[in-house]
């Protein structure tokens, strides 16, 4: 074990300080604070100088593992380009310092990105409207879902209580649609591992509400059916939802609205370049045809003669100064809130630069790139690992495991780590028993695929000679295979805890 591998409670030494303060001159200061909730005894803090603390963080920092570290093909899920600049442009002060309640007189550039974001998603995807209340990507379909509700509502189709989920879906699909009040009606998948319409067809009738799709779908597949698909369930009065987390291979190419969905949303943190991961900041955006606008969550931006307004801002006194109203018109119709304020505004602002710094040509060729890839890498290994569904691929495909069998794909994932790799997504989607789902997005180099591919070979090579060097691994991690179940169930969270 390394020394600064310990824990910092085991580098303190009683005494030791790691800063200076000046003496506090308020001696009072705890007066306010009753004696019951103040503590009796200085609180047990490790005592170290500085040196140790900041080794202590940074060692720290590289037990982890990141897309600024490594290569990290999470299939479904992935961090896409993350350009350093767009942190540059969220960290500018008069952005950071904006606080929701100002007046709208005082933040008309934070508004006028929120119209120009607006717009420039709406070219994008062919939808008519956006709201940008929703702070993530299930966030946006129960929003997405309320806006269907709401819709059916309004023209009094009260039996339409049911929504059709493929089964390649991602989880959060039905799992919105359940906490949005609607029964969950399952499509199967065709071999091809595509929308089965002759599935689909018996399904549609006066209960349902919509169809939630991805597209490319969960497998990286494009559904070609989608027209079919689309005149079908608007034919049966239902509508069109579309699952856009991952809609970097389709930028630029194809969109959403064209194909016939009605409402959408978008993940910027996976999409549109947040990094995400640890439960940081999203938006997931929603988008919507023309018939649906008015009912789109408040409160909202709208443009006028004299600059920019926030409509249906509840609880938001008009402003001294330029006197904006605080409802609107349409609320009585609309979803209703569903944040607080304008959603996660330093999401959007990367979001916007990103596009503009990309401009329409570049976004194109993001897709494609991402999408290159994929094929090369499912291209390249397909003799080693079992690959269920063999046409072109978007910017993520499915194998099935270790063509030998010899090692499971848990085994195969854990292994990748002793190479430096991030394991892809495994054991999802839900329709292979050994699903590895790999998604390289368009930033990496062919060197780095070919890195990656060798690995991934060689890992299959020691599968067929002794397959324990698969099982026991990761051999170099500072944490090896913990117990899956007690780590989530009884984690080791302070220093008294371990055993
Ligand atoms: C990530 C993802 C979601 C959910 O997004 P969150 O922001 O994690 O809530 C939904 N659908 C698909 C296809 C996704 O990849």
């Amino acid at each position: 074990m390394k020394y600064y591998d310990k824990l910092i409670f085991e580098l303190s030494r009683k005494g030791r300080t790691g800063y200076s303060l000046p003496s506090n001159p308020w001696k009072a200061s705890t007066d306010g604070i009753p004696a019951a909730l103040r503590r009796s005894a200085p609180a047990p803090l490790p005592e170290v100088g500085e040196v140790d603390v900041v080794r202590h963080y940074t060692n720290l920092s590289q037990m982890n593992f990141g897309v600024d570290t490594g290569f990290y093909p999470l299939g479904s899920c992935t961090m896409k380009y993350n350009p350093k600049i767009n942190e540059e442009i969220a960290s500018i002060r008069g952005f950071q310092g904006l606080h929701p309640l100002q007046p709208s007189c005082t933040v008309q550039g934070a508004l006028e990105l929120y119209y120009d974001l607006e717009n420039a998603l709406c070219a994008i995807t062919g939808m008519h409207r956006f709201t940008f209340n929703p702070c993530a990507g299930a966030h946006g379909e129960l929003t997405g879902l309320m806006i269907m509700r709401k819709y059916h509502a309004s023209r009094g189709d009260t039996a339409r209580t049911r929504i059709i989920v493929p089964d390649s879906a991602h989880g959060t699909n039905p799992a919105s649609a359940a906490v949005c009040g609607l029964e969950v009606v399952e499509v199967k998948s065709t071999p091809e591992g595509l929308v089965d319409v002759n599935d689909l067809k018996p399904l549609l009738d006066g209960t349902i509400a919509g169809i939630m799709m991805t597209n490319p779908n969960t497998l990286g597949l494009f559904e070609k059916e989608i027209g079919e698909i689309a005149s079908l369930v608007h034919g049966c009065g239902g509508l069109l939802y579309y699952d856009g987390a991952n809609m970097n291979p389709l930028l630029g190419t194809v969109r959403p609205g064209d194909m016939g969905f009605d409402i959408m949303h978008l993940n910027l943190h996976k999409t549109f370049s947040t990094p995400h991961g640890g439960g940081g900041p999203g938006a997931g955006p929603v988008g919507v045809a023309e018939r649906l606008e008015p009912f789109l969550p408040v409160p909202k931006v709208v443009k006028t003669d004299n600059g920019f307004r926030v409509l249906g801002r509840p609880g938001m006194p008009p402003c001294p100064k330029c006197g904006n109203p605080k409802g609107s018109k349409g609320c009585e119709e609309s979803a209703g809130e569903v944040s607080g304020f304008l959603g996660n505004f330093g999401v959007l602002l990367r979001a916007y630069a990103y596009i503009l710094m990309l401009g329409k040509e570049n976004l194109v060729l993001a897709g494609k790139y991402a999408s290159l890839g994929a094929n090369y890498i499912k291209e390249c290994l397909k003799d080693c690992y079992k690959l269920p569904i063999l046409s072109v691929c978007k910017h993520e495909f499915v194998f099935d495991g270790l063509a030998s069998g010899k090692a499971t794909t848990l085994d195969v994932a854990k292994r990748l780590l002793d190479f430096g790799f991030h394991a892809p997504t495994i054991y999802f989607p839900l329709l292979f028993h050994q699903a590895l789902m790999i998604e390289p997005t368009e930033t990496e180099s062919k060197e780095t695929m070919d890195a990656f591919i060798e690995v991934m070979r060689q890992i299959a090579a020691e599968a067929e000679e002794d397959a324990s060097i698969l099982q026991e691994a990761p051999h170099t991690t500072p944490v090896r295979r913990p117990d899956e179940t007690r780590a989530a169930r009884q984690p080791v969270l302070k220093y008294g805890d371990l055993a």
